[in-house]
């Protein structure tokens, strides 16, 4: 006589339960039950084992449909595949690994037996190098090359950078076999996870070294000097990184080497303003030259350019000296230098000239008269920023 239980109240679902229903009722009970939650106990095995078959045979169409027709009984027929003996626990896993798989978050979890696979070797990085680079408008207008020596982990000329004596005293790591990783199986509240991680004996690597190299003991690098030329391309600006790759500290065993990394620094020129890729310069200018009109220089970052200030030249005008800004650093033009007109007032003035000064005050012609584009205060902005 048959003292099974009910699948379905094993299971704890109803006789017309979906099959994601009855999936995620197992996954449930499996977790429950599962033996490394329940360590020794008979009971919670037998239940763990029971739900995985009720589950094989209601997820199964042809099997549930026996099932709901004839009970147990239909079960243990010749066609019913023997269920008296019951399952297996490595049954129970290669059958529905998938279950486990997902109720543990996926991947990593391979049950009690097999490794997962794609088990990587590392290889070693050295680390990145970081420089400051002060430049000058001038070189930032031009670009610029440069040189620095640093003081920096180096690669082994003893050994090449292999850490070893010579090649026979490199060996395969033994404990993960050169994979440079080790699988671990650990127990947590949900189970038995199977884990990998970097092989602690070789770091990874997949080798380890028998006799190391006399001159770095088998790190496979020294500390020393490297004098590294690098180009800084024109239009650059303060904080931008260049990486110059490969230049950084050496690696282990000739791993892969760090980066240099080049911070930029713009050293202010002091009659120079940058905007971007324009330049702004402020041009003082005497009242009478304003007034007359005259030819003045204005520095540039390729020396001096000669510009002309008409009669009649208001403070506040600006003058665009087109190209003569820096170039954008991708390549996208050059910009412009904008000349801000200022017209300079004395502080101080000896009797003659307040007289002459007085003299003109009077005169109607002296009263400001600003036109509209003088008004536009927004609009003269506009022309410096943009
Ligand atoms: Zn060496
Ligand atoms: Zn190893």
């Amino acid at each position: 006589m048959s003292t099974k239980r009910d699948y379905y109240e094993i299971l704890g679902v109803s006789k017309n339960a979906t099959p994601e229903e009855l999936k995620k009722a197992y996954r449930k009970k499996a977790i429950e039950y599962h033996p490394d939650k329940n360590p020794g106990n008979k009971a919670a095995e037998e239940k763990f084992k029971e739900a995985a078959e009720a589950y094989d045979v209601l997820s199964t169409p042809e099997k549930r449909q026996r099932y709901d027709q004839f009970g147990h009984a239909g079960m243990s027929g010749a066609a019913g595949g023997g269920y008296s003996q019951g399952f297996s626990m490595d049954d129970i896993f290669s059958n529905f690994g998938d279950i486990f798989e997902s109720a543990f978050g996926g991947g990593g979890f391979s049950g009690f037996s097999g490794f997962s696979s794609g088990a990587r070797r590392q290889t070693s990085y050295g680390s990145d190098i970081r420089i400051r680079v002060k430049l000058n408008l001038y070189d930032i207008a031009h670009g610029v090359e440069k040189k620095v020596k640093l003081s920096k982990t180096v690669a082994c000329k003893t050994c090449g950078g292999s850490g070893a004596k010579n090649k026979d005293s490199v060996t395969t790591c033994s404990t993960c076999r050169g994979s440079g990783q080790v699988t671990q199986v650990v127990n947590t509240m949900l189970g038995r996870m199977q884990t990998s991680t970097v092989c602690p004996r070789c770091h990874g690597e997949g080798k380890v070294i028998a006799t190391p190299c006399a001159t770095c003991h088998g790190d496979g690098t020294v500390k020393g000097e490297e004098e590294i030329s690098f180009h800084i391309p024109a239009g650059v600006s303060e904080g931008m990184q260049l990486n110059i790759s490969g230049k950084g500290n050496a690696a282990r065993h000739g791993g892969q080497n760090g980066d240099l990394q080049v911070i930029i620094e713009e050293d202010p020129n002091e009659e120079l303003v940058r905007d971007g890729s324009n330049l702004i310069y402020q041009l003082f200018v005497a009242v009478p030259d304003a007034s007359l009109g005259k030819s003045v220089e204005v520095p540039t970052v390729d020396g001096k350019a000669k510009i002309a200030i008409k009669a009649g030249t208001q403070p506040g005008t600006i003058l665009r000296l087109k190209g003569k800004g820096l170039p954008d650093v991708n390549r996208y033009g050059t910009g412009d230098l904008l000349v801000y007109v200022n017209v300079w007032i004395p502080k101080k003035l000896d009797k003659e000239e307040q007289k002459i000064l007085e003299k003109l005050g009077a005169s109607e012609n002296f009263k400001p008269k600003p036109d509209a584009g003088e008004r536009n205060l927004m609009d003269r902005l506009r022309k410096m920023f943009h």
